[in-house]
């Protein structure tokens, strides 16, 4: 077991490596989440958010994993008898659409190979039938490293198919990757804490446009505890629904006072900046699983083209350094393995890892 007073440095990708800082904020005294000092606390946090994600329509604060959100999307925003186009290429693409099955809704799916793209003229043809009410994409497909042309596509959507929901999944791709909500004409997007807002997991940040929020109010049957509309009641004041997990919104408030200091153009930088060194080096010593255009820029797939070890290797780094990365995502176990470079993790953390990871490979 994990030694709590000596906690491993995490490069998996998710949850990430928590600085002491972030992790202090998580140990404030509590406050009344009624009271005025939270709400004080709750509007400062949202309106950072709204900058950071260069949004004026409503952005929500979940105390639930984003998984939650796949669901809130769908019962909230997919009315009887409509039609979802889920688009997959890897793990989570592919479980959004067994989780909007499981809601009830009419699910078609679109699929590529796992470590490609969906592609703006896959979707085109797909919506072209006219039979879809929404679609699901994923920006960041953790699984397998890639980041789906999320600009083109919304370009595409907004031009020709400009009545259709867009839902997206930007879990590991939200701050570390240019997202701007409003401009991309969005209408759910979502991320967890523990990527790249680098904060422990259990909680996630929604963002929902105007239209969508307007739509959930005459879908029946839509729940409560994921429900826009009383979110939103309770956000006028705000205030979350139910009781939300404050400490990690404290940690988010903190989070996301220094990702305005910083600004989002050289947050995306500073990751684009990390995910270069990585890559260089993973093509050095073995080879990208997705095309380099599509690489992730929050983390990277290698392949495994030396055939080492990799569950080895990780226990090994692990045991002499305390440090963890991770291997590959259920069928791409052992034929890849996954570096985190997203959140609080520096270049210095990167060439430290690498550096044993070359060693034990030899
Ligand atoms: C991590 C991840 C999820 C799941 O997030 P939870 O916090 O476990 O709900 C979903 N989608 C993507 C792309 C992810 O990386």
């Amino acid at each position: 077991m994990a030694d709590w007073k000596n906690p491993p440095r995490l490069f998996i990708p998710g949850p990430v490596m928590v600085v002491d800082d972030v992790l202090q904020q998580l140990a404030r005294p509590t406050l009344g989440h009624r009271g005025k000092e939270y709400a004080q606390l709750h509007g400062e946090t949202v309106e950072m958010l709204k900058k950071i994600l260069f949004t004026n329509q409503h952005v929500f604060l979940s105390t639930s994993s984003a998984s939650g959100i796949w669901e809130a999307a769908v019962r909230n925003c997919v009315a009887p008898g409509e039609t979802l186009l889920a688009t997959g290429c890897g793990a989570f693409s592919d479980k959004w659409a067994d989780v909007a099955r499981s809601c009830g809704a009419n699910v078609d799916e679109l699929k590529v190979d796992w470590g490609k793209p969906v592609l703006p003229e896959m979707i085109d043809e797909k919506l072209a039938t006219g039979k879809y009410a929404a679609i699901t994409l994923v920006h960041n497909e953790t699984s397998t490293g890639l980041m789906n042309p999320v600009a083109e596509i919304s370009k595409m959507m907004k031009k020709k198919y400009p009545d259709v929901l867009v839902f997206v999944d930007t879990v590991s791709g939200m701050i570390g990757l240019p997202l701007k909500f409003d401009e991309l004409g969005w209408d759910v997007a979502f991320a967890s804490v523990q990527k790249a807002f680098a904060i422990p997991p259990g909680f996630a940040v929604a963002v929902v446009s105007n239209r969508a929020l307007e739509k959930s109010k005459k879908v029946p049957s839509r729940g409560y505890y994921f429900n826009f509309e009383l979110w939103a009641d309770a956000a006028q004041k705000n205030q979350t629904l139910v009781t939300p997990s404050i400490p990690h919104i404290m940690a988010l408030n903190y989070q996301c006072h220094k990702l305005v200091k910083e600004g989002m153009e050289n947050v995306w930088k500073r990751h684009a900046k990390m995910a270069d060194f990585v890559r260089s080096w993973a093509k050095e010593k073995f080879g990208l699983f997705c095309e380099e255009k599509y690489a992730s820029n929050t983390l990277t797939a290698v392949k495994n083209t030396r055939g080492i070890n990799v569950g080895e290797v990780i226990s090994a780094v692990q045991k002499k350094h305390n440090t963890a990365f991770g291997n590959g995502y259920k069928k791409l176990k052992e034929q890849t393995f996954r570096i985190a470079h997203m959140g609080d993790i520096t270049m210095d953390d990167l060439k430290e890892l690498l550096g044993w990871i070359d060693e034990e490979i030899g």
